[in-house]
């Protein structure tokens, strides 16, 4: 039976895929697609009747809000998504979002640490009176129009709903970046991100600079002839550099993201002029979705479900049932026993948070006001390589290809 619909679904998708689909996008411009007034607040009135709610906490305050699920879920996806998304990527970063608050009840915050969160005021405040005028009933939209939908794996919530920015042509096993395997986070070909904001990236770092760095890390010193002598000696599915021995070290390709806040792990390197030149492709850890291939999709005519099911390996979607609702409006505080709970969350997400913050960092030099939000509401979650990373970039000079 299970093989019997795969089969359809292979041939939904292939048919689908086949069938010329008009691009509403193409030009028509955000101002056209502007939600009228009466239909916000229309949306609006439905969210908070609807008697669902979530509660997160405000991570700088310290305080639990308690707020209507559905407009949690908008908050995020304006949080997390760009506003001139095509509704189909924004939909599903909704889903995503939806499916990732609910999984984290009782531990749910507001930072990347979980998924960026800042009310409706905020981003008012943060993003101006135009922005939100033009952008807030698409963000309001994307999360009526799926409203209560949630991803499932094996009848569970999927709670490791991770995305990134661009993946560069191909997303990334779980495990290969990561110390963990989930079974729906694996390696998918990610077409359409000919729009992403980080293609191909250089970075230049003087030698002098990459030792004391590597060094930095206290790991077996290295001198400048191991630099001219250092070997990627692994590559992920998807193209990353797994590893990379410089010295007596191996390092994985992620600490050489880190340590010099390069876009992405999947780099090249040239060594010239006493300087080692990286070119990095695409933006972020490249594990899930990646968001600028979801809105390529989604301008190639793909719907947010389709989306979903190429981004997220073998997920069903559903809607959420009462025992998870119940759940979520009873608990308006901190999860009972919450050290230990959080304990084990922070393992499993430490790894993530540091990713997601390095993205946003990086995103710092293209993306204008939308990255003032991030980047203010990631403050409290920031790190100590965060330190590292600037006093790395003052010795670091980046230009962007224009291909
Ligand atoms: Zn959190």
């Amino acid at each position: 039976m299970k093989k019997y619909l795969a089969y359809i679904l292979a041939v939904a998708v292939i048919l689908l895929n086949g069938i010329p689909y008009i691009a509403l996008s193409d030009g028509a411009g955000a101002d056209e697609e502007r939600v009228p007034k009466s239909k916000v607040e229309k949306m609006e009135e439905e969210i908070s009747e609807s008697g669902v709610t979530i509660t997160v906490k405000r991570v700088a305050t310290g305080e639990y809000l308690t707020l209507p699920l559905e407009e949690y879920v908008a908050c995020v996806v304006a949080s997390e998504m760009y506003g001139q998304f095509e509704m189909e990527a924004l939909k599903a970063q909704a889903v995503a979002a939806r499916t990732y608050g609910l999984a984290r009840v009782g531990d749910l915050c507001d930072t990347v640490h979980c998924q960026a969160f800042a009310t409706e005021e905020e981003l008012r405040e943060k993003q101006g009176d135009e922005w939100m005028d033009k952008y807030w009933g698409k963000f309001l939209e994307a999360a009526v129009e799926t409203q209560g939908e949630v991803v499932y794996y094996d009848d569970e919530l999927a709670s490791y709903l991770m995305f990134h920015s661009s993946s560069g042509g191909r997303t990334e096993n779980s495990e290969e970046v990561f110390p963990y395997m989930v079974p729906y986070l694996r390696s998918v070909k990610s077409p359409y991100e000919d729009d992403a904001s980080h293609k191909q990236e250089t970075q230049t770092v003087s030698i002098d600079s990459f030792v004391r760095a590597v060094n930095g890390l206290n790991r077996k010193p290295i001198k400048e002839t191991d630099v001219q002598k250092m070997e990627i000696t692994a590559r992920t599915t998807g193209g990353r550099v797994k590893t990379i021995q410089i010295g007596n070290n191996e390092f994985t390709g992620g600490e050489i993201r880190d340590l010099f806040g390069l876009a992405s792990a999947n780099f090249t390197y040239n060594i010239e002029d006493y300087h080692v030149i990286f070119t990095t492709t695409g933006f972020g850890h490249g594990v899930g979705m990646s968001q600028y291939g979801a809105n390529g999709m989604a301008k190639k005519g793909y719907n947010y479900k389709q989306i979903l099911k190429h981004y997220y390996t073998g997920i069903d979607m559903g809607q959420v049932t009462d025992e998870i609702i119940e759940k979520s409006n009873n608990t308006t505080g901190p999860a009972e026993n919450e050290d230990k709970a959080s304990d084990k969350t922070d393992q499993k997400t430490e790894v993530t948070t540091t990713e997601k913050t390095t993205d946003q960092k990086t995103d710092t030099n293209t993306s204008e006001k939308k990255t003032d939000q991030k980047t203010e509401v990631n403050t409290s979650e920031k790190k100590a390589e965060d330190k590292t990373d600037k006093s790395q970039k003052t010795d670091t000079t980046k230009t962007k290809k224009t291909d």
